[in-house]
């Protein structure tokens, strides 16, 4: 019987978790051969054992129990894919066993009071410094031997037995004051948690708005801050791109959202403020389950996307903002598949053939 991966428990933690439970050699491959990088591949491979399959298992995986959402709820308004063609892609990892984990000491006691056990969550595991709900330090390394929950330091297995006799459960709580890094992670768990996706142009014109002047600088930096970097200036910047882009109908580039992070640190009180200001501006507010089926399939001067169908195990294409120019480089004449277009076309010069499709894109299963 398989485990239940807890609400915000990273994929390591379940992974170690399930190994340390049902025994190395009993659990399934999928957990004894999780890499030290996991790609999406692995990730599926844990959706599938949960039960959650195709491109709706990856994105619902993703945006549980990963810090993906970071990058997803700051949306374009064109794009109805979650994670664009993150289900056709091999590079990216979303996991690395020598990225540094915590663990909140309140939340590792309530836990064991009410479950029996902890788990690694995935806010913890950022490099935040502070529990947004008990505002108290997270614990980034052994209290009794002051090794680093990682590679080369402990493996996550720690929670779950001893160090030097001592259980996490049992260290010592250290309450924060500093504001700063409370509003830090009140920040993150609530993008973290949001139900929907924000437009990417609205968030932009908010923040340019709110912009104090021209060549302002973060004053408060969390970790990936560039110090130097006149923010109001980049987002007028992007702000530019993306409204260019929507006119044309073609998406942007993907871009860190570290920056639209930033900028709502260093202006707003709490994200809900920002979200009221960003409401304001009328584009479309989407619930973030609406786009977990649909990937982005191919890059051209148009956006086209698959939507799969569980019910009848189809993928529905379709690519609802065609550019509404070429800019002279493409041609494009319109394409006749004989298993689609029982007329053929009446025309000389090249007639339709039989052409074996590579990098098809994955099937689709049926639900039943
Ligand atoms: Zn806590
Ligand atoms: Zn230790």
């Amino acid at each position: 019987m398989m485990l239940a991966i807890q609400p915000e428990e990273t994929l390591r933690s379940f992974v170690e978790r399930t190994l340390l439970i049902k025994g190395k050699h009993s659990s399934e491959e999928v957990f004894r051969k999780f890499p030290r990088w996991a790609t999406r591949v692995d990730v599926l491979k844990i959706a599938d054992t949960l039960g959650w399959f195709g491109c709706h298992g990856l994105n619902k995986i993703l945006h549980r129990h990963t810090n993906y959402p970071l990058t997803a709820v700051f949306k374009n308004i064109q794009d109805v894919s979650y994670s664009r063609g993150e289900y056709l892609s091999y590079s990216r990892w979303y996991d690395y066993n020598r990225n540094p984990s915590g663990f909140c000491p309140v939340c590792v006691a309530e836990d064991i009071e009410r479950l029996g056990f902890s788990f690694w969550r995935r806010a913890h595991c950022l490099k935040l410094n502070v529990c947004a709900e008990h505002n108290v330090e997270l614990v980034k390394r052994c209290p009794a031997c002051d090794k680093q929950f990682s590679h080369g330091g402990h493996d996550l297995g720690v929670m779950w037995r001893t160090c030097k006799g001592r259980h996490l459960k049992d260290s010592p709580v250290t309450v924060n004051t500093d504001p700063f890094e409370l509003k830090k992670a009140q920040l993150f768990t609530d993008i973290l948690s949001f139900t929907h996706h924000l437009s990417e142009e609205a968030v932009l014109a908010v923040l340019n708005e709110k912009k104090i002047h021209k060549d302002a600088v973060f004053e408060q930096k969390i970790w990936n801050s560039e110090p130097d970097r006149h923010w109001g200036t980049e987002i007028e910047r992007r702000l530019g791109i993306v409204k260019n882009c929507r006119s044309e109908n073609s998406l942007p580039p993907d871009q860190s959202t570290d920056l639209i992070i930033q900028a709502i640190v260093e202006t707003y009180e709490s994200f809900a403020d920002f979200v009221w200001d960003v409401k304001a501006y009328r584009d479309e507010i989407r619930p973030i389950e609406s786009l977990w089926s649909t990937y982005k399939a191919g890059d051209q001067e148009s956006p086209h996307f698959v939507e799969e169908n569980y019910k009848y195990g189809v993928g529905v294409w379709s690519c609802p903002f065609p550019a509404k120019r070429n800019w002279g480089v493409w041609d494009w004449r319109p394409v006749y598949y004989p298993c689609c277009n029982f007329e053929r076309p009446k025309r000389k010069g090249p007639q339709p053939q039989p052409v074996l499709v590579e990098n098809a894109p994955p099937g689709i299963y049926i639900r039943y």
